[in-house]
């Protein structure tokens, strides 16, 4: 993400739901569930692809996406990456307990992927770690609207079983070094069965070369239709702050 003017990113942040960390527990050596607690949360929805964001500096944020809304408690589950620092947002994250107060940016999402695109149509959604809290909100929703939905991830292999106890209707799969590289393997054995799917919308996002790959994939090889698959990169190896 580029950076923030200060007096920008100082208004963002005044617009913020003040929230407390009511819990902030280590599912697994990669996964982290954060549980903020706010009054403002009270009634407060969520669409899946719903973006937050915290302030890491004076002109830096970094983003989080919500993956539910129960009472006054936002849940978020974010990966341990082990990235070697400078990491704000991980060191942010890793560092807060309880009671300690947290300013949450207004949540949105972007135009071009948002849930309200393919009106009832099966989903699919591909990622990794990054991506479980948009998983996580895509099944409850998709769940109560009746909605077909196909998740796919790969996570470190010692996150696989926190990862699938969250989900347990995704396909979770031990990610290998290269990011992306055992989706694009899922995606190729499984061509048939896509193409099975009548019309369904696809939903890619986590690491941004895999992205663009499985992009090609599904567009050349499964044979979707370009506007039905929607990307959203979350990081990329060498890039701060997507
Ligand atoms: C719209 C959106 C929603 C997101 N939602 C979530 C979410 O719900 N949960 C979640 O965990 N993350 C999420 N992310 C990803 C998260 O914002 C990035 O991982 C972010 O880079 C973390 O910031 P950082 O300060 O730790 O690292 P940065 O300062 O941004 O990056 C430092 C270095 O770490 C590397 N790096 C960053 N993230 C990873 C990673 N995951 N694996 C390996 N290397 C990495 C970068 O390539 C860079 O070289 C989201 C990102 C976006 C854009």
């Amino acid at each position: 993400m580029a950076r923030t003017p200060t007096l920008l990113a100082s208004y963002v942040e005044a617009q913020a739901h003040d929230a407390v960390v009511r819990h902030n527990d280590v599912l697994s050596p990669g996964l982290r569930r954060l549980v903020l607690a706010s009054t403002d949360f009270l009634g407060a929805t969520i669409e899946p692809c719903d973006v937050t964001a915290f302030r890491v500096a004076r002109t830096a944020f970094r983003h989080y996406t919500p993956a539910r809304v129960v009472g006054d408690e936002l849940t978020i589950v974010v990966q341990r990456h082990d990235h070697p620092g400078p990491t704000p947002g991980h060191d942010l994250v890793e560092g807060w307990v309880p009671g300690d107060p947290v300013k949450v940016c207004r949540w949105s999402s972007a135009r071009a992927f948002t849930w309200a695109l393919g009106g009832d149509r099966p989903v699919v959604l591909l990622g990794d770690a990054t991506v479980i809290s948009l998983a996580l909100c895509m099944a409850d929703r998709a769940a109560r609207e009746g909605r077909e939905l196909l998740t796919v991830l790969e996570v470190p292999a010692l996150d696989v079983a926190a990862t699938q106890a969250l989900l347990p209707d995704a396909t979770v799969l031990p990610a290998l070094e290269v990011p992306g590289a055992v989706v694009d393997a899922w995606l190729r054995a499984n061509v048939e069965a896509l193409r099975l799917l009548e019309a369904p919308v696809a939903y890619l996002a986590g690491n941004g070369p895999a992205i663009q790959r499985q992009r090609t994939l599904l567009r050349d090889v499964v044979g979707l239709d370009r506007r039905a698959v929607r990307t959203q990169p979350y990081w990329a190896e060498g890039k701060v702050g997507l």
